[in-house]
């Protein structure tokens, strides 16, 4: 039996002419970016790389956020899992990530308090049960799509007078993420599909300054299959008629301005700075930490988590595969000594890295 708002986003008829309409209109090689882990995992799932002419290569991009988490920052939430007066919640993608020496998972083998929730609201909800003696500390990873969520559980807090709730926020921009990529010189991508669930929130409206100086095809793309080869029918169409616009192929939840709300529960409680990224380094206003006015329930603000600066693993190629230089069969450590169950990098660790991905879906053990 059809299910609504899932078959008809993948509907057998309109798939093939989507696809015959993508080999019809592609000619010369061209390499296209899913910036969002989301999309590469969605991509392989539905099996589409094996759909589309062998003129189109795709390369994932850095879009997702427990891979981008600086190796310092996860060395920060080793240093706070470790003090015996926290109490660390954190989602579940970020306990295996190795930091330069230890990760979440095995401080809490080691008998640190390190708890995996679910919603930021879920750890505030155990904070205010907590004795005030400790403090509850929420570690925040994440682009547009959870900062929301965050500052709403901090905003909460404060209006409940829970003070024990901190928040340590590595939260990062897309769209200058983005931006560091169309400007490197090494840039070997011809398309863009950008991340819809971002789109929702910032808007189309911030990608357009991209586009517009870069001159780089992108469209913003949903999830289901029916989402991705629409999008992808609609940037190897601009690519071949040498056009570079910004497109939103996913109407249905993406405007322009976004979603205010979202927005300003952001602007309430974070303050945009200069961030460091896994694998690519710092990026001009990529972050978001706490604002000053918030100060009192900055993690960071409250502890001295200072940690030495080290290098990442020898060998990984974590940051040319977020810049879609090479793809994860290009590491020498892939399948060899890095696989899920013993990440080197953080790529080979999140369900939406593009190293599982590959390891999963391609060749991989159990593939
Ligand atoms: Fe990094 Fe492992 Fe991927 Fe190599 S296979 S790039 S070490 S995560």
């Amino acid at each position: 039996m059809p299910v609504k708002h899932i078959q008809e986003y993948r509907d057998r008829e309109i798939a093939r002419r989507l696809i015959a309409q993508i080999h019809a209109a592609s000619r010369k090689p061209i390499r296209l970016m899913e910036v969002c882990g989301t999309h590469t995992m969605s991509i392989f799932r539905s099996g589409l790389r094996s759909l589309l002419p062998e003129t189109i290569t795709l390369v994932s991009g850095p879009g997702c956020p427990v891979c981008v988490t600086a190796q310092r920052e996860i060395d920060q939430f080793v240093a706070l899992a470790r003090r015996e007066d926290v109490i660390l919640t954190t989602f579940g993608d970020l306990l295996r990530v190795p930091g330069s020496g230890s990760s979440l998972q095995q401080e809490r083998a080691a008998g640190c308090d390190v708890r995996v929730v679910y919603s930021p609201l879920d750890a505030l909800a155990i904070g205010r049960a907590a004795t005030r003696e400790r403090a509850w500390s929420f570690s925040g990873v994440g682009f547009e799509t959870t900062a929301p969520t965050v500052a709403a559980a901090l905003l909460s807090a404060r209006a409940q007078g829970v003070s024990n709730f901190l928040v340590f926020a590595a939260h990062k921009r897309t769209p200058p993420a983005v931006a560091a990529l169309m400007a490197a010189p090494d840039l070997r991508v011809d398309g863009f599909l950008l991340p819809g669930h971002v789109c929702l929130v910032t808007g189309t409206r911030a990608f357009q300054p991209l586009v517009d100086r870069y001159r780089i095809p992108c469209v913003v793309g949903g999830f289901e299959p029916l989402d991705l080869l629409g999008a992808l029918a609609r940037l190897v169409a601009q690519i071949e008629a040498g056009a570079a616009v910004l497109e939103n192929a996913y109407e249905r939840a993406v405007t322009a301005g976004g979603n205010a709300k979202a927005q300003a529960v952001m602007e309430a409680v974070f303050a945009t700075v200069d961030a460091e990224w896994r694998g690519l380094g710092v990026i001009p206003e990529s972050g978001l930490k706490i604002a000053e006015a918030h100060r009192a329930l900055d993690a960071e603000a409250c502890f001295d988590l200072s940690v030495p600066d080290v290098p990442e693993p020898r060998g990984c190629a974590c940051g040319q595969v977020l810049k879609g230089l090479k793809i994860p069969t290009d590491c020498a450590l892939y399948q060899k000594t890095c696989t899920p169950m013993h990440p080197v990098g953080p790529c080979m660790v999140s369900s939406e890295g593009t190293c599982a991905a590959y390891y999963r879906y391609h060749g991989g053990e159990g593939a």
